[in-house]
């Protein structure tokens, strides 16, 4: 069933682990994220990184809001729907216009003060029309660019607890050692400043670049204030894997019509990696 991703997080700090977020950039992997969850009887998160709709045309927003909350009709177990990465005011507007209620405001790259007043001008008028937002504090960078060694770059504890307060934020992503994308080497997220800014906000913690990062250090992190946990780079290599899988199989099949086999074909490959996403690091 449709469920506010609020909601889903809500859960998922009450039993002290995270939902996980997966980046979507179709109905093919949002449908075996939906079917994952009801397999494993695990709520999750489907998002789509909005930056796909514009630059690469895999889905529009309102299309793909209306098949995540039409798919989730289909399942007993809670499906959130969330919007990753935005920039603008207008941008989540039009977001939330067509039918995401959580969204996210990533305003990190400016200086504190800044992010605070953008962030704080999208929180109200998201709130208004009964949407959630997530913030982000501190900046978390590029794996390609060892960004997640840049302490520069790490959320300070007393900045997060004053943007939370200023802005009224419902989750705020953090920099503790993560970044997006293919880490080169292991990452070791800082779970002492981890634990410093649950102490200093108690809004839910959100980690991004989880793609790379040991299990064990996800848990740990999932049992000290994570709540929502975005995987993207990992997914979306796995969906490669089996569109690959798909056309070696298929290659010598004479009727090429039978091309609408693919997505069942596809998803029946990838579930597997999802349901154990959610059965190894979820604790609801
Ligand atoms: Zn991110």
């Amino acid at each position: 069933m449709y469920e506010k991703t609020g909601n889903i997080i809500k859960l998922a700090r009450e039993s002290n682990t995270s939902a996980i977020a997966f980046i979507c950039m179709d109905y093919v992997m949002a449908r075996t994220v939906v079917y994952a969850a009801e397999k494993t009887n695990t709520p999750a998160i489907v998002m789509l990184y909005p930056e796909h709709v514009p630059v690469q045309h895999t889905t529009g927003f309102r299309g793909f809001a209306t098949a995540v909350k039409e798919l989730a009709g289909e399942v007993k177990v809670p499906i959130g729907l969330h919007c990753d990465h935005d920039y603008t005011y207008e941008a989540i507007m039009n977001t939330i216009d067509c039918g995401f209620e959580s969204v996210m405001m990533d305003g990190s790259m400016n200086d504190l003060d800044t992010n605070i007043a953008l962030t704080k001008k999208v929180v109200d008028k998201a709130h208004e029309l009964g949407a959630i937002v997530e913030g982000e504090i501190g900046h978390v960078g590029l794996a390609a660019d060892a960004d997640q060694n840049r302490e520069d770059l790490f959320t300070k504890p007393d900045a997060a607890e004053k943007f939370c307060r200023e802005t009224g934020v419902d989750t705020l992503a953090v920099s503790i050692g993560n970044a997006h994308g293919e880490y080169k080497e292991t990452p070791h997220l800082d779970i002492q400043r981890l634990e410093d800014i649950r102490n200093a906000t108690d809004v839910p913690l959100v980690l991004h670049g989880g793609s790379g990062i040991p299990d064990d250090q996800l848990l740990v992190a999932f049992s000290k204030g994570i709540n929502k946990f975005n995987l993207g780079t990992d997914f979306l290599r796995n969906y490669f894997k089996a569109l690959t899988e798909f056309t070696a199989e298929y290659a010598d099949v004479a009727d090429p019509v039978r091309v609408i086999n693919m997505p069942e074909y596809v998803q029946a490959k990838l579930q597997p990696y999802v349901e154990d996403r959610l059965k190894t690091l979820c604790r609801f």
